[in-house]
Parts: C-alpha cells; structure tokens; sequence
C-alpha cells in the first residue's frame, strides 16, 4: 500500500477532530484556531500561558548520510512518539513543514511513511496552514519594497551591486537563479542582477523558526541586513522602516500547527528550512510547546547529523535552551550499503560486505554525537529487504562501540513496530545528558569553521575563495563574527563532495562565499556547488500526481 493509500484510509474512518487531540495535551478549544477539522494552529493566548512552564525531556532523531536508498527519520520519529504513547509516555512530536520543491521533485513529502505518518497526509504536504506562502510574500514584498526605494531616489543611499536579499519561490526553479531585473526604462526600476532562493532557504524563514515570540520576530526582522550603501556600510529592514509591514504577514504564521499520527499522538509542525541550505531545524516554538505540553518532545533535525543534527545541537539549542536529552540516529541497511560502494540496483541483495564497509559512515556520525556528550541509541529502520544477518551485524558492530542499535519497524507496523526502541530511549533518557557545545561563538569565524570540518565532517583543511574572504572582512570590521556557523554543504557526503560517500578523511572544503544572517543570527559558508536555488530532476514527482473530478488525489508518495 502506497503512503497516500494508508493515510486516506485512516483519514476517513479514524482521524479525530483536533480538538480531540488538542484535549489529549491540555489545550482547550479556545487554545486552538482551527483550519477545518483535523488542523489548529496554537494561538498567542495558549502560546503565552505556556511560556513560563517547564519543559519535558528533548529527544533529537537525526541520521547518516542520506541516499537515494532513504533512511527514514521522519517516519521513525512519527514511530517512535506512537510508541512511546504505547509505553503510556505522555509524548508530543515535532516536525518540520514539507516544502513544495521536493514534493514535486524528487524526495517526496515530508509526513513519514507508511503506518507511521501524521495526518491530513495531503493538507500537510501541500498548503497546510499557508505558512509557506505567508514567508513567501513576506520575501518577496521586502524584495518589492528594496526595488521601490532604488526606484524612489535611493535615500539610504543602497549599492545595486551589493543587495543581499533576495527573491524566494517554495519550488525548485533553476531558471530563477541569476538574472536582471528592472528592465524596459525609467518606469520598470533600476536594473541589477538578481535571484530567486527556495522559500526555505529564506533568512525570513530562519527568523521564523528561531523567533521566541512575536517581539522577538520584530526584533530579528527589523535587524536583517539587506544588502550594503556605496560606502559598504550595511542597511537593515529597520532603516527601509518596512519591520512593521513585514512582521505583519508573519502574524499567523508564527504560531505552532497542531495535528495527529494515524494513532492520534500530538504533532506540531512549523517551520521547515533544509538543512543542507538553511539550519534545518523546525521552529524553537514548536518544539518549546512539545516540550511543555508533553513529557517526552521528539523532534527531527534534517537530512544527516553533520547538517541538521550539527546545527539543532549549535545554533537551535542556545534559543531553545534546552539541549537533547537523547540522540538518535537513524540508519538503514541498504543506505549502509550504499555508502560501502554498493550499486542502488543491488541493495536488495544481501552484503555483509558492503554492510560493513558502509558502516564507517554511522559509526563517524555516532562518535559525532557523542562529542556533544549526549546519550545516543541507533535506530535500524528495516526494510523487508533486509536481512536477519545483516541486521545482527549492525546490532553487533554498535554494540562493540558501546552504542544500543534498535531494529523498528515502525513503518510495517506503526508503534507497535518502534516499543523496543521506545524502551531503549526511555533507559537513555536516565543517563546523565552532559551537553558540551562543539565550539565557542566567540572564537573568530575561521576556527569555528575549521572546528566543523575537521571534528564533524572529519576534513583536514578549508580553502577560501576571494568572495568569501571579502565577505570575511566585511563580518569582521561590523563586529558580526560572534555567530554561530550555518554550513551549506551537500547531504550526500561529510565532505563537500557529493561522491565522497562513506566517512572520508584528509579532505579540504571550499568556501565560495560567506553571508552575515543577523535577523536569525548565524553566518552562512556556502561551501562546494551547494545552491540555495534548487533544479528539478529529470523526472519530477510531478509528473505523476493527479487528482480526480471529485478530489482524490494520487501520486504524492
Ligand atoms: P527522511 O525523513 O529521512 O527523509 P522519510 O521518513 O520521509 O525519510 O521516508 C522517505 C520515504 O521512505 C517515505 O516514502 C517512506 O514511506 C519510505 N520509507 C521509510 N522507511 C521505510 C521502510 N522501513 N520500508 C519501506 N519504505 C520506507
């Protein structure tokens, strides 16, 4: 059964009212502004009544490297808060919005899947609560209101040449990455260069994810740097006077969205940047209100541990102020075997071989982890292709680094497929979780940057292009340099190099550019071909999705 079968089955004859749900985690009616019957958003009331209580444990699920063979985080943090309600553990889970661009592209929707999905499966993979097109108005009106004052006689005095806003489109368009706008005259604008970023590699929706409330979203947006005058000095969104105008199209949008699983565990989905363009970590309130409205948060860090589990552990958890109190680490056989230099054609086929030579791939992400000294259990997401020795051989291989490994099946079977792991969190989250950060903000940008690649991505050195170095200077001599890293690097290799699979070492990774994010507050290095833009496949998902004259649809995973 397809993804989309088993949550439109659910969805008719088992989903409950979310006020139903909202009731399982002490929200009353008036808590939730409801979107139909099965979507709330929390609202500011419920929001400020929650601010001062205290939180529950925090568990992070995150992975290997991802590939084409998948590995299943979202579907095994969906499992793993169905059975820990199983275990009669009072669990909120907290995921990330899917975007549109790998829904009509290649990777899919970002639900889980199989038994172990949040529903409505297709509201949430496509418009949901119009968070996505309220960010993207909000980008693209400061991109208007940028334009309108070159337009206007150019009071602040802004460098064409060196806007840093840019447009933002929720769908993967190549075509949209570099071009000129303004053209055809006086009365179309001032011509410059100019592009187009995925919405959620948007600093507008790290601003969101990070804002701790409405004032502090003010804050952040109306401390943006635009872009830079004549003089190089920079131009915030405070200086357009536009905070105001662009807070305002975000007032909804801040607020936490409230669904279900197909078993009726609580799920707070907001935000949603990538981790391998943005800092890939759903919204501090969301994961906030998980954690005071449950026991137990599990929330999910994008694509490997050296992008989202690097970063929720970096830049998320000093907002959030609350560090994991377990880490897990997702990995699949076939993805294992892939990484050992398996063809995807074979992972079928059973190679302990392979299996074993792709195992250096979790083990470099385990001892990551456990840098940060927070307790970490490894989760084997079995496929029916997997086989019995080759499962026993990861069980075993964790076990002689110390480290429980989990097999669930949480996709076959919902919860009840994710109990042995449940009980192996549950014994972590007893351990003491001792919370060292990997670096020190206040070091200057380069030693943080060489902090990340030599003790995450295993990398011997970094090289820096002439742009970054330029931007460098620029970081420096505002006094920005006391940020902390988001790296823009590629999710398929712990180096920059996309074909470097398994757990490289000795590399060196190039840095083409490096961009100050002060309404998020954090530095981007844009490292290796990593795009803030993405392309479609030659196959996009869309090519196979419809809908009928009576609004089924089909073809969304
Ligand atoms: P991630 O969060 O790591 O990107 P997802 O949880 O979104 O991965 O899963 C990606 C796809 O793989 C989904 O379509 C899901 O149904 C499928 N999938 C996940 N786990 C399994 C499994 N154990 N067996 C078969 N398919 C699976």
């Amino acid at each position: 059964m397809l993804d989309i079968e088993i949550a439109q089955e659910n969805e008719k004859t088992q989903m409950r009212p979310i006020t139903e749900i909202g009731a399982q985690i002490g929200l009353s009616a008036d808590d939730l502004e409801n979107y139909g019957k099965s979507k709330a958003k929390l609202s500011f009331d419920a929001l400020n009544r929650l601010r001062d209580q205290p939180f529950g444990k925090l568990v992070l699920v995150t992975s290997i490297n991802p590939t084409p063979a998948g590995e299943g985080k979202s579907t095994v943090t969906v499992g793993l808060g169905d059975a820990l309600n199983q275990r009669h553990q009072k669990a909120v889970i907290a995921l990330r919005e899917p975007s549109l661009g790998p829904v009509m592209g290649m990777k899919g929707g970002a639900t889980g899947g199989g038994f172990a999905q949040v529903v409505p499966m297709e509201d949430i993979n496509l418009h949901f609560t119009g968070d996505m097109h309220a960010l993207t108005s909000a980008v693209d009106t400061l991109a208007a209101l940028i334009d309108n004052h070159l337009q206007q006689g150019n009071e602040l005095n802004i460098d064409p040449r060196r806007i840093l806003w840019h447009r933002a489109l929720d769908i993967n368009d190549r075509a949209l990455r570099n071009m000129v706008i303004g053209m055809g005259g006086p009365l179309s604008g001032v011509p410059r260069e100019a592009s187009f970023d995925i919405t959620v590699a948007s600093e507008l929706m790290a601003v969101l994810c990070l804002a701790e409330d409405l004032a502090d979203l003010k804050q952040r947006i109306s401390r943006i740097v635009i872009g830079y005058t004549y003089a190089k000095e920079p131009v915030t969104v405070e200086q357009l006077q536009v905070t105001g105008a662009i807070t305002m199209l975000l007032r909804d949008a801040i607020k936490p969205n409230l669904v279900q699983t197909l078993e009726h565990t609580p799920a707070l989905i907001h935000g949603g940047p990538f981790a391998n363009i943005a800092h890939g970590c759903n919204s501090v309130l969301a994961t906030r209100s998980a954690l005071q409205l449950g026991d137990i948060a599990v929330t999910e860090a994008g694509f490997g541990a050296d992008l989202g589990g690097e970063k929720f552990l970096d830049i998320k958890t000093p907002v959030l102020k609350k560090t994991p109190d377990t880490i897990v680490l997702v990995a699949t056989v076939r993805a294992l075997k892939y990484n050992g230099g398996m063809a995807l054609k074979d992972l079928t086929t059973e190679s302990l071989d392979h299996l074993q030579q792709g195992f250096a791939n979790l083990k470099r992400h385990i001892e990551n982890m456990q840098q940060y000294h927070v307790p970490v259990v490894v989760a084997i997401n079995r496929f029916t292709s997997d086989t019995d020795a080759e499962v026993a051989y990861l069980v075993d291989a964790c076990q002689q680094l110390g480290v429980t490994a989990v097999p669930t099946t949480v996709w076959g079977d919902g919860g009840r497929g994710g109990l042995d792991l449940a009980d192996a969190v549950l014994e972590a989250l007893k351990q003491p979780s001792n919370f060292t950060p990997l670096y020190d903000v206040n070091q200057d940008v380069k030693t943080k940057i060489q902090t990340i690649v030599t003790k995450i991505y295993g990398g011997a050195d970094v090289q820096y292009d002439a742009k970054a170095l330029q931007s460098l200077k620029l970081i420096e001599q505002n006094g920005w340099d006391k940020l902390p890293i988001c790296m823009a690097k590629t999710q398929y290799s712990l180096s920059d190099d996309p074909k470097q699979l398994g757990a490289p070492t000795g590399f060196t990774v190039h840095v083409r550019d490096i961009t100050p994010k002060l309404g998020a507050g954090f530095l981007v290095v844009m490292t290796g071909n990593v795009l803030t833009m993405p392309g479609l496949p030659k196959h996009p998902a869309a090519l196979d999705m419809d809908v009928t004259a009576d609004g089924v649809i089909s073809g969304l995973f």
